[in-house]
């Protein structure tokens, strides 16, 4: 046996139970971090197109733990992206919300007389059909059915729309950044609506 004192090594050395400790101080975090009132890491709320070509958290450079993800057909505002946005701003201090929409989305992939007869064909009368089936009350009433399916003719239209509904809405705080962005599905990059910059570069100046 060696004697190998350093009177050093007693005020550096921790023991290896602070390491567990720390361990499982993060995985109790982790596990009841809605409990403990612990927000996503970015404090944010991403809304995107279901869309399987969009890689919403490398486009994003987002790790798990960074954000919540809404993702419906065409990345829109509908009552229940407010209901969720609502929850997550007022309750879990998500202060961020990111909408990402994209080109070549489904919502323009057919025209509006197609889709309504395809969904009127399924669904019949639609005063009938519930919209939230724990929710009858919850009808189509008089609104067009087009509105609530939500096709789109421009895309860099339809994100700036997105946007603004958020921002519009009583639901969520005034002082959330909300900001949007249009993935390039051709080229695997963001861009601001209405910043298209293919044609200007592609093209002779005048
Ligand atoms: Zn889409």
């Amino acid at each position: 046996m060696r004697w190998n004192f350093n009177p050093q090594m007693s005020e550096h050395e921790t023991h290896y139970h602070e390491q567990v400790d720390t361990g499982v101080a993060d995985r109790d975090d982790w596990a009841r971090r809605r409990r403990k009132g612990i927000p996503t890491a970015e404090n944010l709320l991403v809304v995107a197109c279901m869309d399987e070509r969009i890689p919403v958290e490398e486009v994003l450079g987002l790790e798990l733990g960074d954000a919540q993800i809404f993702r419906n057909a065409g990345g829109k505002v509908t009552d229940d992206v407010i209901r969720s946005a609502a929850l997550t701003t007022n309750f879990f201090e998500t202060d961020e919300i990111i909408v990402i929409n994209h080109t070549d989305c489904g919502m323009m992939s057919a025209t509006d007389e197609a889709v309504r007869e395809g969904l009127e064909a399924q669904a019949g009368d639609l005063n009938e059909a519930d919209l939230d089936p724990s929710l009858p009350e919850l009808s189509i009433g008089d609104a067009d059915l087009m509105d609530w399916v939500k096709m789109t003719d421009d895309i860099d239209e339809a994100c700036a729309a997105q946007i603004e509904y958020l921002r519009q809405s009583a639901f969520i705080p005034d002082d959330v950044t909300i900001t949007g962005y249009v993935y390039e599905v051709e080229s695997g990059s963001l861009r601001q609506p209405n910043e298209r910059i293919a044609a200007e570069i592609s093209e002779r100046r005048a």
